[in-house]
């Protein structure tokens, strides 16, 4: 049997998602038809709408995933503003930015505090970009300190809140990004949620749908299943459990932002000479399954941006994604080290005799 460690790709779809994409496949129905048909629908949209909004608070934009609420953050709050992200925030966000200026990280991955202010002090507005949690190591950033600067020189917050909203606390802002199969639903759907009656021109403009902020129809499955995954709740105690079991037992290991706030069941495990891919293919043919890095790039495997802005220089290649689903089987840490210690030592040996 394969173990799922790979759950920062991609969730495994929580049961009460399923029976909510089944329930709205079978419904069918366009949301912006005025017929019983399409209220039916719209009574789907507006369940999941008011599950979010009551979860993290906001006006609730549907997109297709993570990626569009990202970009669409960028575009409706950006305007006419200097936009600051922190060096390990996602492709998604810094591709929708092209020109921001990039603030630091400690040796922690953490976002450098004193830069930001210092960036914050100088120069015109800014809209600030700091992801909640970061999808490779799971690095928390000290939200409430970033929006507390934010706020005292009047600048927007744009927080990618992707991996961060299957734990239970709060996500301040000005703007939250979600992704509907980060959390167990499935891939298609995607939020972003507006405080503050900030206005939201839409990147897509269409039929008008999501009041005027985002046109298209609506996709009713995976936002059933995004409503369905946000009302689930995630055992994050039994994760960290897992988790610190595997961090203890990967002798000879670097774990990278250990000392930092994270999300309980991501480790980022570096090798130091060891290259991720070959990691990441071992242990496959193990039957573990982690990534090298964001999985988002697979296929092409490079080194880490997120790894080299935390300082690992030659070993930002060479750490593996270990992120347990909400599914973990209580046998997974004695599983994982099992095949990673074979993987550990047989390529550690390979490569002492390629050096000789
Ligand atoms: N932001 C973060 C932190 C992510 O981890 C991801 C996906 O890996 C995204 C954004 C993009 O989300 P989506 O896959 O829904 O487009």
């Amino acid at each position: 049997m394969t173990l799922d460690c790979d759950a920062n790709a991609t969730e495994p779809l929580r049961p009460e998602a399923r029976a909510a994409i089944l329930g709205a496949l079978d419904l069918g129905g366009n949301a912006s038809a005025v017929h019983g048909g399409g209220r039916a629908a719209r009574g789907v949209i507006e369940g999941a709408r008011r599950v979010l909004a009551g979860r993290w608070g906001g006006e609730v934009v549907f997109t297709s995933g993570g990626t569009e609420a990202n970009a669409l953050a960028l575009h409706a709050l950006g305007r006419g503003r200097r936009v600051l992200l922190g060096a390990t925030e996602h492709a998604a966000v810094r591709a929708a930015a092209p020109g921001a200026a990039e603030l630091p990280v400690e040796r922690d991955g953490t976002l450098a505090l004193a830069a930001l202010e210092a960036a914050l002090r100088d120069g015109p507005p800014a809209l600030v970009c700091a992801m909640a949690a970061n999808n490779e190591t799971g690095v928390l950033h000290p939200l409430e300190a970033i929006a507390a600067l934010c706020r005292a020189h009047g600048a927007l917050l744009h927080v990618d809140a992707v991996q961060a909203a299957r734990l239970d606390a709060p996500v301040p802002g000005d703007s939250l990004a979600l992704s509907a199969h980060k959390l167990g639903g499935a891939a298609g759907a995607g939020a972003l949620l507006v405080r503050g009656g900030l206005p939201v021109p839409p990147l897509l403009a269409g039929g008008g749908q999501e009041r005027g902020a985002r046109g298209g129809t609506e996709a009713l499955a995976p936002i059933a299943g995004l409503g369905a995954a946000a009302a689930a709740p995630y055992a994050a105690a039994r994760l960290a459990a897992l988790r610190d079991a595997i961090e203890a037992g990967a002798e000879g290991a670097v774990v990278a932002g250990r000392g930092a706030p994270r999300l309980p069941n991501t480790a980022l495990l570096v090798l130091p000479g060891l290259p991720a891919e070959t990691q990441v293919i071992a242990l496959d043919l193990a039957g573990v399954r982690v990534s090298a890095g964001a999985a988002c790039s697979s296929g092409k495997v490079a080194r880490s941006h997120v790894l080299a802005a935390m300082g690992f220089g030659e070993d930002a290649g060479c750490g593996i994604r270990v992120s347990l689903p909400w599914n973990a089987p209580e046998d997974a840490a004695e599983r994982f080290l099992h095949a990673w210690r074979a993987m550990r030592d047989r390529l550690s040996s390979r490569r002492a005799r390629l050096a000789m």
